[in-house]
């Protein structure tokens, strides 16, 4: 096996927002959330990539950005879910806002499903590792291996819903009682170019 050198580029932006606080009423000014693209990555043989090389990558990691982008802005003006990088703690009053739960509603379930389907993945390598040698599987403890792995897997996931339902229910129950609920001003034209509008 060869050693390869990974190189890899991010891409991100910035978006201006604001928002009138539902607690204390007071305007939050300008603020910035730093939206950041996936990764682009690329596996040389070398420590150095050409500049063909470098100018894929950064054209990759652009489109990452564009894509990142296109989903918060889909998500905020279409579904008034917004991404956690637009920060909801009140400047003045240091307190968070209605707006922010349906983000951590909709990523109620997004690491356990990670997390189940990285245990499947060894799981089912395990087993057929354990099968791909006659003999080896002659003993019925070793089915528990796989099974094991499996079983630690969803209750890492169980855990994992645990804690974003209790961030969840906190925020909720924080913001549950204001007077007026707002929704941030998001001031997307400063990405108008990396941003097709007309999908909301
Ligand atoms: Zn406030």
């Amino acid at each position: 096996m060869g050693s390869y050198y990974k190189h890899t580029r991010t891409e991100s932006a910035k978006v201006p927002y604001s928002f009138r606080c539902e607690q204390c009423m007071k305007d939050s000014g300008t603020r910035q959330a730093t939206i950041v693209g996936n990764e682009a990555v690329h596996n040389s043989m070398s420590r150095s990539i050409s500049q063909k090389e470098e100018a894929n990558m950064q054209k990759e990691a652009f489109q990452k950005l564009k894509n990142a982008l296109q989903e918060a802005y889909e998500n905020a003006e279409g579904k008034h879910i917004y991404a956690k990088e637009f920060n909801d703690i009140c400047p003045h009053c240091g307190k968070p806002q209605s707006w922010a739960v349906a983000n951590l509603k909709n990523k109620l379930f997004e690491n356990s499903i990670v997390s189940v389907i990285v245990g499947l993945i060894f799981a089912v390598g395990s087993y057929f590792y354990i099968k791909s040698e006659p003999g080896r599987f002659e003993e019925s403890w070793q089915l528990g291996v796989p099974i094991g792995i499996m079983a630690v897997a969803v209750i890492i996931a169980i855990l994992l819903f645990a804690i974003n339902m209790v961030k969840m229910s906190s925020k909720n129950k924080k913001t549950a009682n204001v007077m007026q609920k707002n929704l941030p001003d998001i001031q997307w034209d400063a990405v108008e170019g990396m941003i097709d509008m007309s999908r909301v």
